[in-house]
């Protein structure tokens, strides 16, 4: 028995290092792998933070690895008639510079002198929507809202609030194998892309 689960970390580990060399880090069209994702770039309009407009588009890149993974937690919530609506993937360097000068807080925005995941195509803000009607589910506080109610802790929320928080981390985590971030319920990070270059390919 114990070697058989030898054999199995084995054939997993080969694996995990098998997909690292066939362009899991390549930044690749979120939409073109999971054609029924909805996108919303709050970055591509002026209702963010920074109350600009940063992007030219509002088609979402993410790392190769990161999307294969997201599409099987969009396959699970299919089966519930719910759907992922991302908010925010891939962000050029330039973009987080901007960022941190409007919002020099890196619990909540990422200092770019050490570069942020986003960066790197494997950070994804993202949450929940009924697939049939198109409307979000109701979740803890706005995007980037800069405070305790956005942790995955918050406590003293509706139970139904709470709910929605806990299936979207449960997916993401259990299903789909990203990391949840404390400070904000909307963030997750695909773990391998911690090693990925920081890019500061813009989006056209
Ligand atoms: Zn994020």
């Amino acid at each position: 028995m114990k070697q058989l689960s030898a054999v199995i970390t084995l054939l997993v580990a080969l694996s995990v290092s098998g997909s690292a060399q066939t362009g899991e880090r390549e930044l690749v069209n979120v939409r073109e792998l999971i054609p029924d994702i909805v996108i919303d770039l709050k970055y591509n309009t002026t209702d963010n933070f920074t109350h600009q407009k940063l992007y030219s588009t509002d088609e979402c890149l993410l790392s190769a690895g990161a999307v294969r993974r997201l599409a099987v937690v969009q396959d699970s919530l299919r089966r519930r008639r719910l759907g992922l609506k991302v908010w925010d993937g891939y962000r050029p360097r330039t973009i987080q510079f901007l960022m941190f000068d409007i919002y020099p807080d890196s619990n909540f925005v990422a200092d770019p002198k050490r570069g942020s995941l986003h960066n790197r195509g494997a950070a994804v803000d993202l949450t929940l929507v009924d697939l049939v009607t198109g409307r979000e589910l109701r979740m803890p506080t706005p995007f980037d809202f800069f405070g305790e109610a956005a942790s995955q802790g918050s406590p003293n929320l509706p139970p139904d609030v709470i709910a929605n928080r806990e299936l979207l981390q449960r997916l993401m985590v259990d299903v789909g194998g990203f990391e949840s971030y404390e400070a904000e319920w909307w963030h997750y990070v695909y773990p391998p892309g911690r090693r990925f270059p920081l890019c500061d390919f813009q989006m056209r």
